[in-house]
């Protein structure tokens, strides 16, 4: 893959509350050897974009919650314990495009939450890169980078939300609240 990831939520939340490979401790029942992503805390129902173009799969559940993975080319990103996701199976997203809201969903095989506080997961896999301890989940660092953070929706080149992306939005979440940058 080659390409810049968009943030993916609003710029106000850029905390990381749980870093790549944290608290081993957690994480042995589930046979990594840490947390296996980024945790950035945000209110329930924040809205979380795609980072990138690619087609959906909101078809997870379970210990992730309504979870959402984003396919593109020669990868997949993961947005997880969302209130709801927008969207069906194999819909195409653009980068920046809202793919649902954040909250604390998910449930272990014994019903006990799974989710420590509000917040979105947000974790990537790239295909032919191994990374065993943590079942292949890479370390978000390289990818989301505040330094080079856009804000969300799909942005032009000059930053700014045009006409069409606005009836795009209007189309795809009908009666949502929208969040505006700036
Ligand atoms: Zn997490």
């Amino acid at each position: 893959m080659n390409e810049e990831l968009l943030w993916p939520l609003p710029p106000e939340f850029t905390t990381i509350s749980q870093r790549f490979g944290e608290h081993p401790e957690w994480y042995v029942p589930y046979g990594l050897a840490g947390h296996e992503g980024w945790d950035l805390p945000c209110p329930i129902e924040t809205p979380t974009f795609t980072t990138h173009d690619g087609w959906i799969d909101p078809s997870w559940r379970g210990e992730y919650g309504n979870s959402v993975r984003i396919y593109g080319e020669g990868f997949f990103t993961f947005h997880a314990h969302l209130v709801r996701t927008i969207g069906a199976y194999g819909q195409t997203v653009r980068a920046g495009q809202i793919i649902g809201w954040t909250g604390d969903t998910g449930v272990r095989d014994d019903g006990t939450p799974s989710c420590r506080g509000r917040h979105l997961h947000w974790g990537i896999k790239v295909d032919g890169v191994a990374n065993a301890a943590f079942k292949d989940w890479l370390n978000p660092e390289p990818f989301l980078r505040r330094e080079t953070m856009k804000t969300g929706w799909h942005l032009g080149n000059e930053g700014e939300i045009t006409e069409l992306d606005w009836r795009i939005m209007e189309i795809l979440v009908p009666g949502c609240v929208v969040w505006m940058p700036g």
